[in-house]
C-alpha cells in the first residue's frame, strides 16, 4: 500500500474526521434554497421527487409554485391529477408527478393524512425508492439512513478508490454499508445534504474542484492522482434519433388538441417500422397535438406526409371533417427537442379550417397573445385547457397541461408567416 494514502475506509473505522471537515465545510458554503429555509416533512419530499434528475436550479420556482398551490398533503392529495401535472410541467418526467398525487391519497386516504415517520413507510408509498426514502427520512425526519444519489456515489467512490483498476471491485452493497457507516450520529440529513452538496458544488464528475475540497486530506482518489479515473468516464446510452409529425390544426384562433395518452393518431406509409409504437408512457399524462408514429431518421423528404396521411384519420374522427380544410396542410418547419434518451427531428404542420365550421369551437386558443411569442411560453403553460375531451381547445385556461413539444409546436405556429 502507498504510505502516503490514508487507510481506506472499513466499516471499523472512526469516521469522525470526515464528518468534521464536512459538516464544517457544509455549514459555512451550503446554498440557501427554500426547501432549506422552511424545512418541513412535506417539503423535503416534494422537494426530493423534484430533484430527482433535475437541477436545483430549475426546481427551485417549481416547489415554490408547488408549495404555493399544494401546501400539505391534504390539499395535494384533494387535487385533481391535471392541476398537479399543470404545475410540473416543464419539468419533465411526469410519471414522478403522477406517482406523487398517488402517493398523497394513500397518505390521505389508508394513513389518516399523517405522512410516514419511518423510512419503510417512506419506501412502501409510489415513486419512492431507496435514494428518495433514505433523503426524506434522513433529512425530513433525523434518521440515521443514508441516500445516495449519483452525487453522493461519486464521491464516496473517490475517497474510497486509488486504484482505477480495482474499480469493479467495488459493489454497490459496499459502497451503501460505507455511506450508512459514515451517517453522523447528530445530524443525520446534514451529512447526507453535505455530501451531495459537495459532490453538486466541488467533487463534480467533470472537473472536480479539488484544491478548494474539505476532504482532500482524506481521499485516496485526489492523493493518488487519479480523480479523473474515478468513476471512469461512462459509455453514454446511446441516444436514439427519431423523426416525426405534428399537426397544429387550426379554426379561427383555436387549436386541436387530443387528450392524454392519445398516442401517435397517424401511421405513415414509410417503409421502416417506427421506431416506438407506444409513446404515451413518455408524454406523461399530458395533452398533444395529433402526431404521427415516431419514425427512424430518412434521408427522404417529409414533404409528402400532410394531405394523405392525415386525411384518413381526421375524416374518421368526430371532431374533424376532411370538408373543412381550406388548404393543404402546410409544414411551418422544424426543431429538435429531447425526451428521455430519444432525440426528436419534429416537423410542424399546419392546416387550417374552413371558416363556415360551426360546431366544436366552443373554446379559443388565441397565438397571437404574447406567451405565444416568447421564449417564456413552456414555463407559463400549466394552466391549459378548460374542457376535458378532444377538441379545439383554449391556451391558456385552467385545468390541463400540454407537453413542451406542443409548446415549441405551438409557438412556431405562432411565429410563422406561412
Ligand atoms: S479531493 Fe477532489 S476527488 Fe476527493 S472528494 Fe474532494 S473534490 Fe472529490
Amino acid at each position: 500500500m502507498n504510505p502516503e494514502l490514508p487507510p481506506a475506509i472499513s466499516l471499523s473505522d472512526q469516521p469522525e474526521k470526515y464528518r468534521r471537515l464536512l459538516l464544517a465545510w457544509f455549514d459555512g458554503n451550503k446554498r440557501q434554497l427554500p426547501w432549506r429555509g422552511r424545512r418541513t416533512l412535506y417539503g423535503t419530499w416534494i422537494s426530493e421527487m423534484m430533484l430527482q434528475q433535475t437541477t436545483v436550479k430549475v426546481v427551485i420556482p417549481y416547489w415554490e409554485k408547488f408549495l404555493t398551490a399544494f401546501p400539505d398533503v391534504k390539499t395535494l392529495a384533494a387535487a385533481d391529477l391535471a392541476e398537479v401535472l399543470s404545475l410540473w410541467s416543464g419539468l419533465g418526467f411526469y410519471r414522478r408527478a403522477r406517482q406523487l398525487h398517488e402517493a398523497a391519497r394513500i397518505v390521505v386516504d389508508q394513513m389518516d393524512g399523517e405522512l410516514p415517520r419511518e423510512v419503510e413507510g417512506w419506501s412502501a408509498l409510489p415513486g419512492i425508492g431507496p435514494y428518495a426514502s433514505g433523503a426524506v427520512a434522513s433529512i425530513g425526519l433525523g434518521l440515521r439512513v443514508p441516500a445516495l444519489d449519483a452525487n453522493a456515489r461519486r464521491v464516496f467512490s473517490r475517497w474510497l478508490i486509488d486504484d482505477p483498476n480495482s474499480l469493479a471491485d467495488l459493489k454497490p452493497a459496499h459502497l451503501d454499508q460505507v455511506a450508512a457507516h459514515l451517517v453522523d450520529d447528530e445530524r443525520p440529513g446534514d451529512w447526507n445534504e453535505a455530501v451531495m452538496e459537495l459532490g453538486a458544488l466541488v467533487c463534480r464528475a467533470a472537473d472536480p474542484r479539488c484544491s478548494t475540497c474539505p476532504v482532500r486530506p482524506l481521499c485516496r482518489a485526489h492523493l493518488a492522482g487519479v480523480v479523473d479515473r474515478v468513476p471512469p468516464a461512462k459509455t453514454v446510452s446511446s441516444s436514439i434519433k427519431v423523426r416525426l409529425g405534428l399537426l397544429v390544426i387550426q379554426w379561427r384562433d383555436q387549436v386541436f388538441l387530443l387528450p392524454p395518452a392519445s398516442g401517435p393518431v397517424v401511421i405513415p406509409p414509410d417503409s421502416n417500422p417506427p421506431v416506438r409504437e407506444d409513446i404515451s408512457g413518455l408524454h406523461g399524462g399530458l395533452w398533444g397535438l395529433p402526431s404521427t408514429s415516431w419514425l427512424p431518421p430518412s434521408g427522404k423528404s417529409t414533404s409528402g406526409w400532410p394531405g394523405h396521411i392525415w386525411r384518413s384519420w381526421m375524416t374518421g374522427h368526430p371532431d374533424l371533417e376532411y370538408s373543412d380544410v381550406e388548404e393543404d396542410p402546410v409544414l411551418l418547419g422544424s426543431f429538435r427537442h429531447a425526451i428521455t434518451r430519444y432525440r426528436l427531428m419534429v416537423y410542424v404542420y399546419r392546416l387550417r379550417l374552413a371558416e363556415a365550421r360551426t360546431h366544436g369551437c366552443e373554446n379559443a386558443v388565441d397565438v397571437s397573445k404574447p406567451q405565444f411569442q416568447s421564449g417564456e411560453f413552456a414555463k407559463s403553460i400549466p394552466p391549459v385547457l378548460n374542457s376535458m375531451r378532444a377538441g379545439f381547445l383554449s391556451i391558456p385556461s385552467p385545468n390541463h397541461p400540454i407537453s413542451n413539444l406542443v409548446a415549441k409546436s405551438l409557438r412556431l405556429a405562432a411565429n410563422s408567416s406561412v
